[in-house]
């Protein structure tokens, strides 16, 4: 059976919101120091394949879900973030770890690795728009609102795995814990045991669909606190009556599927199973027939009986490996525009390629590392996390 694979249109539009272009307000670089080979290059896949085998052992590529074709091809192992920071911690042995995802991603992969080990992101510009809207000094200043209000000691500050280093050193030094998509509801079940309330970082979606569709609580259990507003839009009354505190912070990615993207795939296509990531919003989670993490969605669409329709709400390169995959099956994309993860998708080959090569050459390019004290903490927030029951 051939692939019933759709691309979607591109449209500029799209590729402009998911922040193509610079972004002034990273901590990180937007331009790639190195000399680059250009990707019309005929022999990148053979430069790769040999700058790989001439580093044997010592280098293990790391690939997102989200990567293109072409980088997931040298990937030793892929897998979602947190899959990939414990496949990196389980690799003592690798002096390099090529970390071909984006920049979040690398830090907690240095902050799990010894420090003999060294972890490289090919692209420096490879960032994450959600973890760019929780900055360490935004947060710091809600958290001191929240002792002048005195209600501090209730709070238990929960991040997602999609946040900077700093943001997880925060939340360690505060007695929290890291969760990921997949276990988001079992962080949320410990953060409750230990307070009244939970302060979620960056992601709202997350926050309030694991709180409101797995934990009973309801809308009005959730506040929504926005960095840019005077004492985060919110009165003290609010502050104290909350159950969730949300950090007004979203994927791009996911945060473009609509309901009417639901209803109109529904429409289009009978009897399709519609799934969706849990960074999708609220009312789109309430509207798909399953939500879960990338390692559920991969999971369902394996598990699928052949001849079932699937629309699938995450980022498209993994929505087209997997109709590749699966010729067996319809899947699709849930939006009818094209819906790259901009950032993931600036780990190309050629950047691959030269990363691969400075280093037989015995350069370490775009080297990650999180300060010792940042780390700490950092890890205290992670392996609560890995101790979770
Ligand atoms: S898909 Fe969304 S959460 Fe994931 S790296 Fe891209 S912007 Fe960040």
């Amino acid at each position: 059976m051939t692939s019933t694979w759709t691309e979607p249109a591109n449209t500029p539009l799209a590729l402009l919101l998911l922040g193509q272009g610079t972004d002034p307000a990273s901590e990180r670089g937007v331009d790639c120091p190195g000399d680059l080979p250009a990707p019309s290059d005929p022999d990148l896949v053979a430069r790769a394949t040999a700058a790989k085998a001439a580093l044997g052992d010592r280098v293990f590529v790391l690939g997102h879900h989200y990567q293109r074709d072409e980088v997931i091809q040298f990937a030793d192992v892929t897998g979602d973030s947190f899959k990939l920071a414990r496949e990196a911690a389980a690799r003592p042995d690798a002096e390099f770890i090529v970390f071909c995802g984006v920049h979040f991603m690398a830090e907690s992969a240095d902050i799990l690795t010894t420090s003999a080990q060294k972890v490289v992101l090919p692209d420096l510009a490879a960032g994450c728009s959600m973890a760019d809207m929780a900055v360490l000094g935004q947060v710091e200043t809600a958290w001191d609102q929240f002792t002048d209000l005195g209600i501090e000691g209730d709070i238990v500050p929960v991040t997602y795995m999609n946040s900077s280093a700093d943001i997880k050193g925060f939340v360690g030094r505060n007695g929290g814990v890291v969760c990921t998509s997949s276990n988001a509801k079992r962080a949320l079940d410990w953060a409750f045991e230990q307070g009244q309330k939970v302060f979620f970082l960056p992601d709202q979606h997350l926050g309030r669909n694991t709180a409101v569709l797995e934990m009973g609580l309801t809308l009005d259990d959730c506040v929504l606190y926005d960095p840019h507003k005077p004492n985060g839009g919110l009165t003290a009354e609010q502050l104290r009556d909350a159950k969730m505190i949300l950090w007004r912070g979203h994927c791009s990615v996911h945060g473009r599927f609509t309901v009417e993207s639901v209803r109109e795939v529904r429409e289009r296509v009978p009897g399709v199973n519609v799934i969706v990531h849990p960074e999708c919003r609220h009312e789109v989670v309430r509207a798909a027939d399953q939500v879960g993490s990338t390692e559920y969605i991969i999971k369902a669409l394996e598990a699928a009986p052949a001849g079932s329709a699937w629309a699938v709400g995450t980022e498209l390169n993994l929505v087209r490996r997997m109709a590749l995959e699966h010729p067996d099956k319809r899947i699709m994309f849930l939006d009818r525009a094209v819906c790259y993860c901009s950032t993931m998708n600036r780990i190309d080959l050629p950047h691959l390629v030269w990363a691969l090569e400075e280093l037989v050459a015995g350069r370490v390019p775009n080297q990650i590392t999180v300060d010792p004290d940042t780390a700490k903490y950092a890890r205290v927030a992670l392996d609560q996390m890995l101790a979770l029951p």
